[in-house]
């Protein structure tokens, strides 16, 4: 098989809208890249913003003709330090650093050289012990908590151990002290309601520490919904765990097992843990995700360079195809294509490196065709039969999977099976084919249930002629349920070579 560059990308990109790619023009170019999930990242702006944001989403979308996800991302509870005295503050090794409760922007004492520092969580001063690291703007500055004082206000006093510049409102990381800092802020409350409101697709949660975080977040989606929390414990907003934290990674089954998705987190993930255990990390993460047949998306500097440059690094390249060959089902681009000059050859150098990561796994039978332990352990129909279909695709060197699907359910389980083709997921559900936009290997298409069973076929061979997906005699497998429609029932599978009318 040689490289096709027409082929279908299977994984999803997702990519973090700003500045940068915040306009229709923009992003429908990138969604002709291969984007399908676009993020908007609730740490940066405000609610106008991210209304504003969401138009672009959805008129691209149509402009393109292509269903695309939004994914909400809330902040959780990020510690960042408040101001600082005339923008910016040099700090040295030895220096001392005192954290206060009090919110004040930071500054040094002329007299005595003391920087005293504000936070967004005061909190942390009674969490943190002297002999915690405290590491300011992602691991760049570090210091060591030498001293705590309870006297009012309450301070934990540092030394730091590597300097650098402090600006405002940069990042904090406790990697030693067990936080209690509340697992969705006001802030996170506020945003979790505006998405529902909006029609979200998905929602991320930052730094889940337990199965109870995503719970949480679930319940308050339900009380939106003024309805009972489902049966299934499914959320009214499917939810993605980032998974950037020492205590998430201890309680990774769990947490994985409530939300629908995780993210490998890796900028908080490699400041909170060390850095060097990160693409470890990354194998066990996207292992544990495919156990339990959850998405799992690979995120952080994946094509940082580009941020800045035409062409990325051959370090970043082999990230790319890395992640894919460990089975993420989607990459991310965060400041790549919120803020940087390329954002449009940045999405064609990622989907080129994934056709080519995609091609060698197919080749070389190195992708997995063991449906998810979780799935296989339950018995359950459609995921049998996803299994079944994955097989055939293999024996009978399939074009593609058509399926009809009402829910995306059937669709979930099949894309769980990792086809090294195309699910082509027939709809009439706009929101259902938004989220199935996120699922590995699924090209979701609006088409209408055919009010006749004996329509399935001539519908099936008439969307693939007309996108040129496949020609006359292809064979394909065409699974459904019966009766159409209806939740729950996939539980038939054809075998068709497109076009051919000979059928009983
Ligand atoms: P962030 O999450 O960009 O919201 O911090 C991703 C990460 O930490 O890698
Ligand atoms: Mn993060």
């Amino acid at each position: 098989m040689t490289y096709n560059e027409e082929s279908p990308i299977l994984t999803k990109i997702i990519a973090t809208l700003g500045p940068a790619s915040a306009n229709v023009q923009t992003l429908v170019r990138m969604i002709e890249e291969g984007v399908r999930v676009v993020r908007i990242n609730f740490s940066h702006g405000k609610i106008e913003d991210f209304e504003r944001m969401l138009k672009v989403i959805r008129e691209a979308s149509n402009a393109a003709g292509e269903p695309i996800a939004a994914l909400g991302d809330l902040c959780g509870p990020k510690i960042r330090c408040l101001g600082v005295e005339g923008g910016t503050l040099e700090l040295e090794p030895g220096d001392q650093v005192c954290f206060t409760k009090d919110p004040v922007d930071a500054r040094r004492d002329p007299e005595t050289g003391l920087v005293t520092v504000g936070t967004t969580f005061p909190e942390i001063i009674d969490d943190a012990e002297a002999g915690h690291r405290l590491l300011v703007n992602d691991g760049a500055i570090r210091m060591l908590i030498i001293d705590k004082s309870d006297d009012e206000p309450a301070s934990l006093t540092c030394s730091v151990t590597v300097g650098g510049t402090l600006s405002p409102k940069k990042g904090i990381n406790l990697p030693d002290s067990d936080l209690n800092a509340p697992s969705l802020t006001e802030w996170d409350r506020r945003c979790a309601g505006f998405a529902y409101e909006k029609g979200f697709d998905y929602l991320a949660l930052s730094f889940v520490r337990k199965a109870e975080d995503v719970e949480e977040l679930k319940s308050l989606l339900c009380d939106h919904t003024k309805t009972k929390p489902d049966p299934n414990g499914r959320s009214p907003i499917p939810i993605i765990a980032k998974i950037e934290m020492p205590q998430a990674i201890e309680a990774l089954d769990g947490i994985i097992d409530s939300a629908d998705g995780v993210m490998v987190a890796r900028g908080d993930l490699g400041v909170e843990l060390d850095l060097a255990r990160v693409p470890i990390l990354q194998k066990q993460i996207i292992k544990t995700a495919h156990n339990h047949g959850k998405p799992v998306i690979v995120a952080t500097q994946m094509l940082e360079s580009m941020i800045d440059n035409a062409s990325p690094t051959r370090a970043e390249v082999s990230d790319v195809a890395n992640a894919i060959l460990d089975g993420a089902d989607a990459t991310m681009l965060s400041g790549e294509t919120a803020v940087g000059k390329f954002p449009v050859p940045t999405v064609h150098y990622m989907g080129r490196t994934a056709r080519r990561a995609e091609q060698h796994l197919e080749r070389n039978l190195l992708r997995e065709v063991m449906p998810p332990k979780h799935a296989q352990a339950t018995k359950h129909r459609p995921a049998a039969l996803a299994h079944g279909v994955s097989v055939m695709v293999r024996d009978l060197h399939a074009k593609c999977v058509v399926m009809w699907t009402a829910s995306g359910g059937g669709v979930r389980y099949m894309s769980q099976n990792r086809l090294a083709v195309p699910i082509v997921a027939l709809c009439e559900e706009p929101a259902v084919l938004r989220q199935m936009a996120l699922m590995f290997g699924v090209r979701p298409v609006y088409a209408q249930t055919p009010s006749d069973p004996r329509l399935v076929l001539d519908t099936a061979d008439q969307i693939l002629l007309e996108r040129g997906w496949a020609d006359r005699g292809d064979p394909i497998l065409v699974a459904r349920g019966f009766p159409m429609g209806v939740v729950g029932t996939t539980n038939t599978v054809q075998v068709h070579y497109v076009g051919d009318v000979c059928r009983i």
